[in-house]
């Protein structure tokens, strides 16, 4: 059975065997151009690494990472930006290849929009699930 890395689009751009815009590239991290935009800028960085989640990355390939942001977000020029990372279809990724995008927020039309459903605060709830969650990190 083939890899699924293999038949990985964002390995096809780390290979060479697809084009891209290439911003960054070291040992161990590569940051390109998002073809499909949510603003001017839109960027993505990504672990040479192949992983479908965020827990698939050994840590020493997720080090680059958000230094590379940080780089992108200032030669965009960007004044205020998201930087997103989506983990399942649920969670709104498409492409199974771990990648942090870099979304400038020019304005409240452009950019990431976010719907951020609260829930109350039940203190109670909060605390036995943060001894559960503390038990274990
Ligand atoms: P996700 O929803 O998985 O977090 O985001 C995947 C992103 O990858 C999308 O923003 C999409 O536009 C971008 N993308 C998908 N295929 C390609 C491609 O072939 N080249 C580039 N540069 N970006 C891609
Ligand atoms: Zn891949």
């Amino acid at each position: 059975m083939a890899s699924k890395a293999a038949s990985c689009i964002f390995c096809k751009i780390i290979k060479g065997d697809i084009p891209c815009f290439k911003l960054f590239e070291s040992d161990k991290t590569l940051a390109f151009l998002d073809i499909n935009p949510l603003s001017r800028g839109h960027a993505l960085v990504i672990p040479k690494f192949h992983g479908e989640k965020l827990t698939d990355i050994p840590d020493d390939h997720l080090t680059e990472l958000l230094p590379v942001a940080k780089k992108l977000a200032t030669a965009v020029g960007a004044q205020e930006y998201n930087i997103l990372q989506n983990n399942g279809r649920l969670a709104h990724q498409e492409v199974d290849h771990v990648h942090f995008h870099m979304i400038p927020k020019p304005n409240k039309e452009e950019g990431l929009g976010i719907s951020w459903p609260q829930q109350k605060t039940d203190m109670d709830k909060l605390k036995a699930l943060f001894e559960e969650i503390k038990s274990k990190v």
